[in-house]
Parts: structure tokens; C-alpha cells; sequence
């Protein structure tokens, strides 16, 4: 079993930065967890820490129930994929796959065997002859995973992998990366600021900021109930709508007056208070016999990009922005006023001050 147990990890670096804030997060045997968030919010550092790579200032961390702490990264049965893939360009494909077992002293036949097993997955065999110049940057990229499969390691720690890829191999090799889990099923701790390759490849994920896990959870749980503004408007294209709004005893009330009932159960406030209302553009409709809500808007801006439409416009009654993403057979023009509504269960409430989901 490959259990990483992440538990109240801190790194301060040299100078007093503290990059990682205290973070606990147990993830599961054969589990593939995204860490994602902003550039500096320290997914790569809690990554670096995990490898071995960095020290850890407090907590700990564990690999298959034993803590990894004071071990050097050799000793972790971790394999690492780094986005600069460095495979070592005077040597063939096969030699770069064969480095690190043969420096671990593993007889040829043994080695033989897994290189083989592995360029089967990856479908290098016919590569195996050529050096790295002599292939694709996808096909480079295959290499760099290829080089750590043959480990057969714990646990797979992969860095941005994808990042020096243009968008249609990045899609290519985002799907390759998601049969290779499911075939071979390792514990995986995945490095990203892409949200699409988060949500595509994680079991769970964890959205980082500024040295914070701010939520763990499914793709479907981060997308359908974030735990706060912060993940709400980093999860979503195009992002979320935030409306200043007051939480009443009847609903919601926006401003300049605008009602949106509460759906049944979801509880008003007994007091009112200041609240930030959070609807993400695709779900607004313009059928108000599938949604809750009737909010006025008047179109400012149209794109259309075929599948959908963007619309920008602002509520009539406050001038707040708001973002709907429609079909794209949706008529709809510039200086027209829309009626919205919202489809049920979609309706989020953050607290104004914390952002903290309500
Ligand atoms: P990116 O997506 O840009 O790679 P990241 O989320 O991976 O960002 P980290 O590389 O983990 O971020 O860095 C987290 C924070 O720690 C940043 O503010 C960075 O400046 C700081 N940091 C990283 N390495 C060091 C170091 N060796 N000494 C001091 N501060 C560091």
C-alpha cells in the first residue's frame, strides 16, 4: 500500500518566507491528487517536500505508513516527471528508460524486461533506437514518464509535466496520462496551474492559495459546492459572477432591490446580513420556467463562439457586471434587456468578509 499522509506540513524558507502554511491531506492508495492554485501559492514546494527535494520546517510526511522526513529521496520509492524533461541527449531512447535502474544495479535481463513492458504502454517501441532529437516533444515527454514507470515506484510525483507542450499534445498527453492510471493504478501527486488538467485527471484535487490548501476535494465537490470565493473563481471558465448582495429571512436580495428566492431547505438568515452571491455564467438561462429568480440585465458585449455564447451585460437595477455563457443558438443582441434565471442548486452564498462559503 502507498499511502502519502501529508500532516501539518510547514516550510519556512532560508529568510522567513513561509511558503507552506500547515497543510494535512491523506491521499489514498492508487489516488491521483491534482494540487492546483496560483503561480507562488506553493504547490511545487509541498511537491519538492514530498520528493525530498526540500526539507520539511514542520509536520510530516509519510509514504506507505512510514515517515519519509530524514530520508533521501532515493530511499522514498518516489519517481519523479518534471516539465523540462531532461532526458540525457547523447543517449538512445532505451539507455535514457534503462539510467536509473542500471545505476541501482539491476541485472540487463530484469532491465530489459521492464524497458520493454514500459515502451509497450507508452508506445515507444519503434523509438527506442533514436535519441531525444530525433523525436517529438510529445514523444519526449512519453520518454521522461517512461524513465519513471520502469522504477515501479511508490508513488508518482509529476511537476507541471505538460507545461512545455503545445495545447493539442497537452490534450494528447493528458489522455495518455489517464490511461496510464488506469492501468497501472500508483499513488499520484500531480502539479498544475491548468485547471482543465485538474479537473480531467484528479481523483481529488487540492486548490492552493498562498501556502493553503483552501479545499480538497472531488472535481464535481469543487466545482458544485466551493468552499470559498477564492476556489469558486479560480474553478470555471468563464469564471464565476460575484454580486454584493444581503442574505434576508425570504432570500437574497441584490442590489438595487432585485429578489432571488431560496430554494427550499437551503435556510435564509434570521438577521441579514452582507453576503456575496455566486453564480457561475453557464448556469443563467434565459428560460425562466428552468430556473429560480428573474434577474434584469441589459447586453453590453456578444461573443460568440459557435458552441456558445458569451454575453456581458449588467443588472438594470444596480449596474453590477454579470457574465452569462449561453447556447450558442441562443438570439441574443447587443442593447437587449434579458431576463435570467438560475438553475436550481446552483445558487452559491459566501460570507462578504471571509469569502468562506455559507
Ligand atoms: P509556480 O506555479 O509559479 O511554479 P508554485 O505554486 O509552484 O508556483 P512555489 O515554487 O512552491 O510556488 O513557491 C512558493 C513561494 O515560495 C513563492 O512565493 C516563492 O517565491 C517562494 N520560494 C520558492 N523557493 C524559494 C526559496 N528557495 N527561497 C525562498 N523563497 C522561495
Amino acid at each position: 500500500m502507498a499511502e502519502v499522509g501529508i500532516r501539518g506540513v510547514r516550510k519556512t524558507y532560508a529568510g522567513g518566507f513561509e511558503a507552506i502554511k500547515g497543510i494535512d491531506c491523506a491521499v489514498g492508495d492508487g489516488e491521483f491528487l491534482v494540487m492546483l492554485g496560483p503561480s507562488g501559492c506553493g504547490k511545487s514546494t509541498l511537491l519538492r517536500m514530498v520528493a525530498g527535494l526540500e526539507t520539511i520546517s514542520a509536520g510530516e510526511v509519510s509514504i506507505g505508513g512510514r515517515v519519509v522526513n530524514d530520508l533521501e529521496p532515493k530511499d522514498r520509492d518516489i519517481a519523479m516527471v518534471f516539465q523540462n524533461y531532461a532526458l540525457y541527449p547523447h543517449m538512445t531512447v532505451y539507455d535514457n528508460m534503462a539510467y536509473g535502474l542500471k545505476i541501482r544495479g539491476m541485472s540487463k535481463a530484469d532491465i530489459e524486461s521492464r524497458v520493454h513492458k514500459a515502451s509497450d504502454i507508452l508506445e515507444l517501441r519503434p523509438f527506442l533506437d533514436r535519441r531525444p532529437r530525433q523525436l517529438s516533444g510529445g514523444q519526449r515527454q512519453r520518454v521522461a514518464m517512461g524513465r519513471a514507470i520502469v522504477r515501479e515506484p511508490k508513488v508518482f510525483l509529476f511537476d507541471e509535466p505538460l507545461s512545455n507542450l503545445d495545447a493539442k499534445l497537452r490534450t494528447q498527453m493528458r489522455v495518455e496520462i489517464n490511461r496510464l492510471q488506469d492501468r497501472l493504478g500508483i499513488t499520484s501527486l500531480y502539479v498544475t496551474h491548468d485547471q482543465v488538467e485538474a479537473m480531467t485527471l484528479a481523483d481529488r484535487m487540492m486548490v492552493m492559495n498562498g501556502g493553503v490548501a483552501e479545499q480538497i476535494g472531488t472535481p464535481m465537490e469543487v466545482y458544485h459546492r466551493p468552499a470559498s470565493t477564492f476556489v469558486a473563481g479560480f474553478i470555471g471558465s468563464p469564471a464565476m459572477n460575484f454580486l454584493p448582495a444581503r442574505l434576508t429571512a425570504s432570500g437574497v436580495e441584490l442590489n438595487g432591490g432585485h429578489a432571488v428566492p431560496l430554494p427550499a431547505g437551503s435556510g435564509g438568515a434570521s438577521a441579514a446580513r452582507e453576503i456575496t452571491l455566486g453564480i457561475r455564467p453557464e448556469h443563467l438561462t434565459l428560460e425562466s420556467g428552468q430556473g429560480i429568480g428573474d434577474i434584469a440585465v441589459k447586453v453590453e458585449l456578444i461573443e460568440a463562439l459557435g458552441a456558445d455564447t458569451v454575453v456581458h451585460a449588467r443588472l438594470t437595477s444596480s449596474g453590477d457586471p454579470l457574465l452569462a455563457r449561453l447556447p450558442g443558438s441562443a438570439r441574443v443582441s447587443n442593447g437587449d434587456t434579458l431576463h435570467f434565471a438560475i438553475t436550481p442548486g446552483e445558487v452559491h452564498l459566501f460570507d462578504r468578509q471571509t469569502g468562506r462559503r455559507l
